[in-house]
């Protein structure tokens, strides 16, 4: 199977997984790119995967249905009309002969879910190259436990998030922790990846350990750091991640 990245808008990807003369898609917010794609490579749609309600993701399912009449996956806690199939936490998925575990996640969206099939991890806008999403109708809480059970899978998956976000969470990362080597590191790779307009997306776990802040809410520095925003004493990784998520947001 090979993954194939569509860039979308200003800075999303849209991936369509290409499996003999079928592909799958995760997260068409638009028709446009997916139905070129196929068209060029004379690929079939099977199914369309989707992680969460947001246009940015969803706004191209109605126009890839008309010309492509394929099942619809999508979180069984979110009102999205063009769903056919609505799944949840522990449900597997079967698209053309790929299994997927679906994984709730919620804290970006309150009903988001991932989905997973190793090495790969499809997770939308929960868990981002050195970051991760804002909260909209999730909470703190929330997205601080969903990134923890993401941050649990095996070190060498491959995160395909939604989002071209990554220089700027470094630059983040950096300012949270600026004796992180792993961190400058990954700048400097990065800015290359980026110098050339390819995507710095997707990223093995492992990396993500070292270097993204929300994953790392145990480290001293961090909570030093997560308390001099807060301007108080933090109580647990999660009031840390919460701290880190609000600073990030005026960041
Ligand atoms: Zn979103």
């Amino acid at each position: 199977m090979q993954i194939i990245p569509l860039p979308a808008f200003r800075d999303n990807y849209i991936w369509l997984l290409r499996h003999g003369a079928t592909a799958t898609v995760v997260d068409p917010g638009d028709a446009a790119p997916v139905l070129r794609y196929l068209a060029d490579e004379g690929l079939t749609l099977a199914a369309i995967l989707i992680t969460h309600h947001h246009s940015d993701h969803v706004g191209g399912v109605d126009a890839l249905l008309a010309a492509h009449p394929v099942p619809v996956y999508g979180p069984a806690r979110e009102d999205i009309a063009s769903i056919t199939r609505r799944v949840g936490g522990g449900d597997r998925v079967s698209v053309a002969g790929v299994e997927f575990q679906v994984i709730d996640v919620p804290g970006h969206t309150a009903g988001h879910v991932a989905y997973y099939a190793a090495p790969n991890l499809f997770c939308g806008d929960t868990l981002f190259a050195a970051g991760c999403g804002r909260i909209f109708d999730g909470t703190p809480a929330q997205l601080h436990a969903s990134l923890e059970r993401l941050a649990e899978l095996p070190g060498d998956t491959q995160v395909y998030c939604t989002h071209e976000y990554t220089l700027s969470n470094l630059a983040f990362a950096a300012a949270v922790e600026p004796n992180n080597s792993a961190i400058a590191e990954r700048m400097a790779l990065c800015q290359t990846l980026r110098a050339d307009e390819r995507p710095t997306v997707p990223f093995r776990l492992d990396g993500e350990r070292r270097s993204n802040p929300f994953l790392r809410t145990r480290e001293e520095e961090v909570i030093r750091q997560a308390e001099a925003q807060a301007g108080h004493a933090l109580n647990g990784p999660e009031a840390v991640f919460a701290a880190l998520r609000e600073w990030k947001n005026r960041f």
